[in-house]
């Protein structure tokens, strides 16, 4: 069991002039004045555009002032690149899936391009700190049919290992899929909601978040030993954990496993940086928000820099885990902790010796690794061949990768960039969520919802519900049966229009 520790970061010391429900009811009919949102990343860019995209509907509240607050000099958050020996990779998150509908829309929109990952297919091993325990076929060659060739061997190998447990590891996916897509509905059948809980349960989702992966999967009927292998490895590389995390981060990461998945060409940053310039935003970078209090009808934030701003919606669109920012009063959130990953990259040459070859081409293209103890990395990839005797690559792992370590592992290094990530939670079934809505009025929490996943498309999807809720909690209006108008919930204090 997950401990649900609920922790209070601060005493509570100042006690709301008025109760939520009646500010909340007495919000600004005629729109709301101005939002404030804290990250630039894919949650804090979507949250503008959504707000800007919604409230040109005259129906709808009018939307006056965005603000964003970016701490670091550049948009994009956890969307970032590294150049190394004159080439751009993904730092951070890499890969998007054909279903991420919302990233797909934000991609047209922006007249982005898209980057498809090679057609040739690539050599997979997997990895125990001694022996490759599987490992699919490689060839340089580059014709089209000799690669099908390779691609329709490679799958009957992986079949011969894990036999039909494949097939009911793709339907356990597709389902999650199928539920998940139920948020790119139309506002006539999909609520605004109020809580994570809410948003996972209508989606059919919200089981998949009380038990381990692991769980789901022995229950599906997968056999032991593709779930030590494959599905392990994947989880390792997508986030950097065993099978002990929920079934549903599980299921995402299964799905960014599988075919036809892109990127942007260039950086998937510029999703946000696109979002943020058509959304007619103030964007501050460099300045980290370090307060947040709630006044009378308003949040005052306070800057490293020493500037004050007033805003009447306050969106928190970071993970506050391992954030500082002083609430008053204070807000009680579920204690979590964010996993750290370690991406070093590396232009240079792995050692074959160390993977008992005898030379670098035996070495497949993406080592992934079982759950064993002192394995120093969760995967090591190739990112860019230049010859035989050149590449970069990308590692995953748990802990630095200290020189003498990489010097053990690698012949050749050029060049070494290493990043420390706080990458996303550290998954813990049955998982606990904190409050979109932070403190019951104006001040709500996107990467509540990183708790079911953290992906660039559930960033997306949980910001497109909090434009929702705030557009929804400020029309000031009661939703009513006659007129269609539908709420998550049935009796509860918030009622909201369904935009
Ligand atoms: C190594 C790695 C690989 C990943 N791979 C993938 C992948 O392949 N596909 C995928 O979909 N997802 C992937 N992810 C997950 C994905 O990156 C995140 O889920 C998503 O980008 C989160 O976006 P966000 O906007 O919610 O948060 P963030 O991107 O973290 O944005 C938050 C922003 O807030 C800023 N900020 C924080 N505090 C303050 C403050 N006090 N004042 C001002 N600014 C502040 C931060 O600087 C940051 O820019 C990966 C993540 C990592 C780390």
């Amino acid at each position: 069991m997950a401990s649900a520790l609920i922790f209070s970061l601060f005493s509570l010391l100042i006690i709301p002039s008025q109760s939520p429900q009646a500010e909340a009811a007495s919000a600004n009919t005629n729109g709301v004045k101005s939002v404030c949102i804290i990250g630039s990343g894919i949650g804090g860019s979507s949250v503008a555009h959504f707000l800007r995209q919604y409230s040109s509907d005259p129906s709808l509240p009018s939307v006056g002032d965005i603000r964003i607050f970016e701490r670091n000099g550049v948009v994009g958050g956890r969307m970032a690149t590294v150049s190394i020996a004159g080439d751009t990779f993904e730092a951070g998150a890499s890969i998007l899936h054909p279903k991420n509908l919302h990233a797909l829309n934000f991609t047209q929109f922006l007249n982005l391009r898209i980057k498809k990952p090679s057609s040739a297919s690539f050599s997979l091993g997997i990895w125990d700190g001694t022996q490759f325990l599987f490992k699919t076929l490689d060839s340089n060659s580059k014709f089209p049919i000799f690669q099908k060739i390779l691609s329709y061997t490679n799958s009957l190998l992986m079949f011969f290992r894990y036999g039909f447990s494949l097939m009911r590891m793709g339907s356990f996916v597709e389902n999650a899929v199928d539920c998940f897509s139920k948020y790119y509905m139309g506002f006539d059948s999909r609520p605004v909601f109020e809580t994570v809980e809410e948003m996972l349960k209508w989606a059919g989702l919200f089981n998949f978040t009380g038990r381990t992966l692991q769980e789901e999967l022995v229950d599906a009927g997968l056999s032991p030993l593709l779930i030590t292998e494959l599905v392990t490895v994947i989880t390792r590389i997508n986030y950097g954990q065993s099978v002990s995390i929920s079934g549903l981060a599980g299921a995402v990461s299964l799905a960014g496993s599988g075919g036809g998945l892109w990127s942007i060409e260039g950086g998937n940053w510029q999703i946000a940086a696109g979002l943020v310039n058509h959304s007619d935003v103030v964007m501050h970078l460099h300045e980290e928000i370090e307060s947040i209090s709630h006044l009378q009808g308003f949040y005052e934030l306070n800057s490293t820099k020493g500037n004050s701003y007033s805003c009447e919606v306050t969106v928190v669109a970071s993970p506050l885990d391992e954030l500082n920012i002083r609430f008053s009063p204070p807000i009680s959130i579920p204690a979590r902790k964010l996993q750290h990953t370690y991406t070093t990259f590396v232009r240079g040459l792995l050692k074959p010796e160390y993977f008992g070859r005898n030379s670098v081409s035996e070495i497949p293209e993406l080592v992934g690794t079982i759950e064993a103890p002192d394995l120093p990395f969760s995967s090591i990839s190739v990112l860019k061949k230049y010859s035989e005797k050149d590449m970069t690559y990308k590692i995953f792992s748990r802990k630095p990768m200290a020189d003498a370590l990489l010097d053990h592992i690698f012949s050749v290094r050029k060049e070494t960039v290493r990043i420390n990530w706080g990458a996303y939670p550290h998954y813990n079934a049955p998982e606990v969520f904190a409050p979109f809505m932070l403190d019951g009025l104006h001040l709500y929490y996107v990467n509540a919802f990183e708790n079911a996943a953290s992906t660039m498309e559930t960033s997306a999807v949980a910001a497109e519900n909090i434009a929702r809720l705030i557009l929804s909690r400020f029309s000031g209006q009661v939703p009513s049966r006659s007129s269609g108008l539908k709420s998550s919930t049935t009796g509860g204090e918030f009622l909201h229009l369904d935009l």
